[in-house]
Order: C-alpha cells, then sequence, then structure tokens
C-alpha cells in the first residue's frame, strides 16, 4: 500500500474490544492544520453504532464492577507505563492533528498520565463510610457502586488529555465506558486505544470507541443504556448536552466554553507577568479553555506592562508545532482562522488599536495560521471582551483599580479560569474571595488544577454539579447504597424502627 492510501485510511470504531467499520453515514477529512496535509477520513457514525458500543458495554458491566477494585487499579498501573513509554510518539500524533508545539503535546500528555495516576488511588478515594451503632446493635454503612455504562464527549483542543479526564477514573470506579472523540482530532485516540488494544488485560467491551459528531452525540444523549454522560466543548453545545441529558434521566456533566481575564496590580513582577500572559495568551494558539483572553491593567501597572508584553509578543515565531523554532502553532483548522481573523476586526471595528498585528503571519500559506495579536484599548463592553475567540488574540482593558477589575471580572457570564498577578497577599485575599471564577491562578497564568483536585468551572463555564477529576470524579462514577444492618442472635433490642422517632 502506498504512503497515501495508508495515510488516508478511513478510521473505524472501537466496539467490543476491536476494530470495525462505523456502519454507513458520511466521512470528514483530518488535516494537520500546519501545512493543510490529509492524514485520514472519520466516519460520521450513527445511532445504531452508539448502539452497538452500548450493547458491548452492558454486557461487559457485570463482569468488570464485580473486578476486585485493586485489579482494576492495578490494569491502570500498567497502563501508565504503556503511555510513558509511548509519550513522544502521542505527543507527536497530537501535534499532527491539532497543532499545538511539541512540547506542549508532551506536557498535554504528561496531564493525561498524571489523570491515570490519579484513578489508580481508586481503593482509597471509592471508599464508604461506617458508622457502627446507629442504635443499639444496628450499623449503618454507605458502599459506594459504579454508576453503570459512562459515555464521554471530547473537544478538538486536548485531544490526549480530555478523554483521559474520564477514561481512567470510570472505569477505575467499576463502569464501562464509551468515548467520542472530536472529529476533528480522532487520530490521537486511534493511537491510545490501540495502545489499550496491545496491552491488554481489560475485558472485551470496558472501553468503546465511536467516531463522529452530531449525530452520536445525540445517539448518546438519548440511549436508554447509557447513566452518565460528560462533555467537554463550547458553551452552547455544553448547555445543550447537560438539558437533553437530564431531559433523559442520566447523570451529566458539561464543561463549556470561557472568557477568562488576567488582573495586573501595579507591584507585580513584570517580567515574569508577561512570561505568564504570553503562555497563557498565545500557548496552543489561544485555544485552551483556561487560556487568559483579556488582561486588566490596575492603575500604574499599564506602562510597564504594554512595554514588555508588546516587545516579547513580536519576537515569538510562528509555524509547525513540530519545528522546534516554533513558538505558537497553528489554529486548528482554516475555517477557525477564518473565524479569528474576523475577530480581530471585529475589535478594531469597535474602537480597539492593534498593539500587535498578526493577521498576516510568515508561516506556510497552506497551514491555519493566525500570529499572536493584542488589541489594546479594550472597553469591557466590546464583543472581543465578552466573547470566547478561541484564538491568539489579547485584549487589554485598562481599570482604575482592584475593586474596578472585580466588576468587570464578575459581568462575564462565564466563570472558567482568572489569574492575578501581584505580591500583595491583601490584594490576593480580596481577589480570591470575591471573584466569581472556580479556578485562580495567583502569579499563575494557567491555573488548570492537577488531576488530583477539580476542574472546577463556574457560571456558563460548567454545568451540573460534579467537576471532571480530583475526588468529584470519584464522587461522578459512582452511586451510594447504604445499609442499615442487625443480626438477632448478637442481642440486639428489636425495637429498631418498630415505634415511631424509636430508636433505642
Ligand atoms: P464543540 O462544542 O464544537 O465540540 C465539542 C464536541 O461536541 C465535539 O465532540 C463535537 O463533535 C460535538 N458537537 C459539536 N457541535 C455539536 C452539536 N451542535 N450538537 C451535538 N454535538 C456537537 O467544541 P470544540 O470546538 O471542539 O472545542 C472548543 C471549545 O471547548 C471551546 O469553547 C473551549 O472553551 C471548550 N473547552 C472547555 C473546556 C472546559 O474544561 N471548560 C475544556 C476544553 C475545551
Amino acid at each position: 500500500m502506498s504512503q497515501a492510501a495508508i495515510d488516508t485510511r478511513l478510521l473505524g470504531n472501537y466496539i467490543n474490544g476491536d476494530w470495525r467499520p462505523a456502519l454507513g453515514g458520511e466521512q470528514l477529512d483530518v488535516t494537520n492544520p500546519a501545512t493543510g496535509e490529509l492524514l485520514a477520513r472519520v466516519p460520521l457514525s450513527g445511532s445504531a453504532d452508539v448502539d452497538a458500543a452500548v450493547t458491548a458495554a452492558r454486557a461487559a458491566l457485570p463482569a468488570w464492577r464485580s473486578r476486585s477494585t485493586i485489579e482494576r487499579a492495578r490494569w491502570l498501573f500498567g497502563f501508565r507505563q504503556v503511555l510513558e513509554a509511548h509519550q513522544d510518539e502521542i505527543a507527536r500524533s497530537v501535534t499532527r492533528e491539532m497543532g499545538k508545539t511539541f512540547p506542549d503535546a508532551r506536557a498535554e500528555v504528561g496531564r493525561a498520565i498524571e489523570m491515570v495516576e490519579a484513578a489508580t488511588a481508586v481503593p482509597q478515594t471509592m471508599q464508604g463510610r461506617v458508622l457502627e451503632n446507629v442504635a443499639t446493635a444496628v450499623d449503618c454503612e454507605t458502599f459506594r457502586q459504579p454508576v453503570g455504562v459512562c459515555a464521554a464527549i471530547a473537544p478538538f483542543n486536548f485531544p490526549a488529555m480530555v478523554p483521559f479526564w474520564f477514561l481512567p477514573f470510570a472505569i477505575a470506579c467499576g463502569n464501562t465506558f464509551i468515548l467520542k472523540p472530536s472529529e476533528q482530532v480522532p487520530l490521537t485516540q486511534e493511537l491510545v486505544f490501540n495502545l489499550i488494544h496491545e496491552h491488554g488485560g481489560l475485558p472485551e467491551g470496558v472501553v468503546n470507541l465511536v467516531n463522529g459528531s452530531v449525530d452520536v452525540v445525540n445517539g448518546i444523549l438519548d440511549h436508554p443504556g447509557i447513566d452518565a454522560v460528560s462533555f467537554v466543548g463550547s458553551a452552547k453545545v455544553a448547555a445543550y448536552v447537560y438539558e437533553r441529558a437530564a431531559a433523559n434521566g442520566k447523570r451529566v456533566q458539561a464543561l463549556g466554553g470561557a472568557k477568562n481575564f488576567m488582573v495586573v496590580m501595579p507591584d507585580a513582577v513584570i517580567d515574569k507577568t508577561v512570561s505568564n500572559i504570553i503562555g497563557s495568551a498565545f500557548g496552543a494558539a489561544g485555544q485552551r479553555c483556561m487560556a487568559g483572553s483579556v488582561v486588566i491593567a490596575v492603575g500604574d501597572a499599564k506602562a510597564p506592562l504594554m512595554e514588555q508584553l508588546v516587545a516579547r509578543t513580536e519576537q515569538l515565531s510562528v509555524g509547525d508545532g513540530l519545528d522546534g523554532r516554533t513558538d505558537v502553532g497553528p489554529v486548528v483548522s482554516c475555517a477557525s482562522r477564518d473565524r479569528i481573523l474576523q475577530w480581530i476586526d471585529r475589535g478594531v471595528e469597535a474602537g480597539a488599536t492593534l498593539a500587535v498585528d498578526g493577521r498576516r503571519p510568515a508561516a506556510n500559506p497552506d497551514g491555519a495560521f493566525v500570529g499572536p495579536t493584542i488589541l489594546d484599548g479594550v472597553s469591557p463592553d466590546m464583543d472581543v471582551a465578552q466573547e470566547e475567540i478561541f484564538g491568539p488574540v489579547l485584549s487589554v482593558i485598562h481599570a482604575g483599580s482592584l475593586d474596578e477589575a472585580i466588576d468587570i471580572v464578575n459581568a462575564s457570564r462565564y466563570g472558567n479560569g482568572t489569574s492575578i498577578f501581584t505580591e500583595s497577599g491583601a490584594a490576593v485575599r480580596r481577589y480570591r474571595h470575591d471573584v466569581e471564577v472556580g479556578m485562580i491562578g495567583v502569579n499563575v497564568g494557567v491555573a488548570a488544577p492537577v488531576a488530583f483536585f477539580p476542574f472546577s468551572g463556574w457560571k456558563g463555564s460548567f454545568f451540573g454539579d460534579l467537576h471532571a477529576h480530583g475526588q468529584d470524579a470519584v464522587e461522578f462514577y459512582t452511586r451510594k447504597k447504604t445499609v442499615t444492618s442487625r443480626f438477632f442472635s448478637g442481642g440486639e433490642t428489636g425495637r429498631f424502627f418498630t415505634e415511631q422517632g424509636d430508636r433505642s
């Protein structure tokens, strides 16, 4: 087979322990956004494919939930080594299909590995609670049991990590699992599922993968055989998934879009603050849900901040993420590039000035490139200060005081992440107490929590109660069963629940 034929092969679905073709439907091109090269074709599967995955996952559930907890954890220990051994290969796949630089992709895979590590703690984290003697010789205990068949729907921007916010925790807790990767970046999870397959040890049907788009999502939301749904993606789709899954009686968590503000106080350590702002705003070409996309410079912070911010942003090199000299890779697609360019024009039309203009970067014209861009003189009511642009575009607002900055942040309908840069403990205390945002960085530009803590967006950035990873993942992937017990031969009084209110 020629290289071209291999590269443009049609992907399959991983169901019941093996790959199989989708049962019909359209196909989409998967391309390298740095070059426009065609990498593969992905099937847009339908509800029949979802049904096949659910059948496999339901059949696998009784045996998997009955496996000892330590055995399930041990499988994750083993698979962690596999992921580490293939970290570079997985990272290259991320860069090739999504565009972020190779070091950034490698760090992403590192985060996926951390999720597996956190999930191996399940013999501790899944423990229930017991109280002896709730009445004389009567004991009460709460167990945690798996929820059942769980599905996750992923976005394009973290092809390796976001699916692993869910998969390791779900199966560690004894659930079986169905993943729908983003149709824009299906290759990385194909590679990961191949590694799962080769590593062995998971019974057929415990993990399944269905490629596709809206039809697969709707198939998941409507399927009576699916008990819980996790979603990560844009705000509008998150709201839709939350409502439809909940209306169908499913447990659901839906993580949506964001607009993240970075507040710089006059006493901030400017050079380090600028490094963090640049990493946050332009890393992954601004396509992180935790990307800082608005700087609020407070009082006298503005002039020294802008001087360094503009000079250092102009030095960033734009190019293929596999090239070691590249600071900023492409955005995910040409459609995305065109949308982002329109946003920059909209900012200028609204009265912002271009402190750095990235509209015509020196990079491969076949790629989807937008250079780092800074819009100065932005006011809080402009669309560019309120809407998620999801590209390397940073808006700068000037505020007179910390109070004014907090009001601007709290006026946003989103509440995913925010950062404050200052050496003042009092300013930090005030900010972290009053700001209506779920994840806060103090002199940290991307305050994405590590695997042992929840990814806790607020307001329009999150729909649900229990967040992704951390102890919330165990809460989400288990349901509680409470047992009250007594034994007549043990000398109990026999009066428990025999008289209204008498539990002696
Ligand atoms: P997206 O909403 O376009 O797609 C996400 C998933 O939903 C994909 O699997 C896609 O196939 C599916 N989908 C898309 N449109 C749909 C529709 N109309 N009906 C049903 N399903 C649909 O998001 P994206 O562009 O892939 O990802 C970027 C977005 O994800 C950004 O808004 C970003 O902020 C957000 N995100 C949020 C977090 C978080 O933790 N809050 C993390 C990563 C990304």
